[in-house]
């Protein structure tokens, strides 16, 4: 799934240039056989506010961005998705101030709380983008916010 994940600037800026794609594609790899309920089953939901949907049987709310690194993030997932697009696509990585300038963050301390929570979540600097997309989005058990303080939001 992760596999068709853009490879140059141009393939990603028409991929994932609004919220709804950037969603659509964690929508795909959360629930690659189409949605089910983790409450009970069924496969019929309603799309809820940014990120969440609500099951048409039971009414649980289920995020998609649950246990990624986007939980709980009030940033654009297309600000999210391009800071992701830098790291994975530079062989020599990125800086906290080049996403600083290029992202327009709020501040530097911002871009470094990002930096580090992506290349945490990511694998190694030798990896693909596809490959990094599908680590980065995978869910975690350790709940990150607390780590970072508030900086992140
Ligand atoms: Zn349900």
């Amino acid at each position: 799934m992760a596999d068709d994940f853009p490879r140059t600037q141009r393939e990603f800026d028409a991929r994932f240039g609004t919220d709804e794609a950037c969603r659509a594609y964690l929508v795909q790899l959360r629930w690659p056989e189409g949605f089910r309920c983790p409450k009970c089953g069924h496969a019929k939901a309603w799309p809820v506010r940014d990120v969440r949907f609500q099951c048409a049987a039971c009414g649980r709310q289920t995020s998609v961005t649950a246990g990624t690194v986007f939980q709980d993030t009030r940033t654009p997932l297309t600000q999210w998705f391009r800071a992701m697009w830098l790291v994975t696509s530079q062989k020599t990585g990125t800086s906290a101030r080049t996403l600083h300038q290029l992202l327009g963050l709020g501040s530097y301390q911002t871009a470094w709380v990002w930096l580090h929570k992506l290349r945490r979540a990511m694998c190694g600097p030798d990896g693909t983008a596809s490959r990094a997309a599908s680590k980065w989005t995978r869910r975690s058990s350790a709940p990150s916010k607390r780590a970072y303080g508030a900086a992140a939001r």
